[in-house]
């Protein structure tokens, strides 16, 4: 197997991303669990494809192994696609997902159900060992509740509402990654990884 290092100590991203890579010979392990010190890098991009890469970077430069780093959020489009970057912070000093969820009901309070249409985005960098990059872009599309519904997820998945009509938070684990952004990206880094080592192979 060969080891990615993944610039997140979040158990359930890990998880993921190694039911899917696994069978590519792959395993991810948090800095954590390889007993490496990874200081938290600032995401201080303005897009998602820059906070992944400048957590990517920092983990490869610091390690030199192949990694994984990803970040992800929730566009809305009467928002202009915020919260975006901003999802973790979007409430402020302490921020929460409790928070995050009523400031974003209040924001769209007006807003007719038409008009209610969001994505959440994730972008995953991943840095092979000889420096190379892919970028693997995912999204799932929705639309934003009047109240949350369901017990189960995490963030705004309360809100957010897919075409069954059902919220993220009334799935369970395997059939929200089977739709999510989160799932849709590692699918893509899966497809990018397989190509990859098909020409290295013949190399
Ligand atoms: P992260 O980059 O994966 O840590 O995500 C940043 C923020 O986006 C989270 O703190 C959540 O507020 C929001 N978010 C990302 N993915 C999801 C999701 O699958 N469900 C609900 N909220 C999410």
């Amino acid at each position: 197997m060969k080891t990615f290092i993944i610039a997140s100590n979040n158990p359930k991203k890990v998880e993921e991303l190694n039911r899917i890579l696994n069978p590519l010979g792959i395993v991810a392990k948090t800095a954590r669990e390889l007993g490496i010190s990874l200081d938290e890098v600032e995401e201080t991009g303005e897009t998602f494809i820059e906070n992944a890469r400048l957590k990517a970077r920092a983990t490869y430069k610091l390690t030199g192994m192949p990694c994984v780093a990803d970040d992800s959020g929730l566009m809305v489009d009467a928002l202009n696609g915020r919260p975006g970057v901003y999802s973790a912070r979007y409430s402020g000093e302490g921020a929460n997902a409790e928070k995050n969820n009523a400031k974003l009901l209040e924001e769209m309070k007006n807003v007719p159900v038409t008009r209610r249409t969001a994505k959440f985005v994730t972008v995953i960098c991943c840095i092979l060992e000889d420096g190379r990059e892919i970028i693997a872009h995912g999204e799932c599309v929705g639309r934003i509740g009047y109240r949350p519904v369901g017990e189960n997820g995490f963030g705004y998945d309360p809100l957010f509402i897919i075409q069954d009509g059902r919220t993220f938070a009334q799935l369970t684990a395997d059939e929200k990654d089977k739709i999510s952004h989160r799932g849709n990206a590692i699918r893509i880094l899966k497809k990018e990884l397989e190509k990859h080592f098909a020409e290295e192979n013949q190399c």
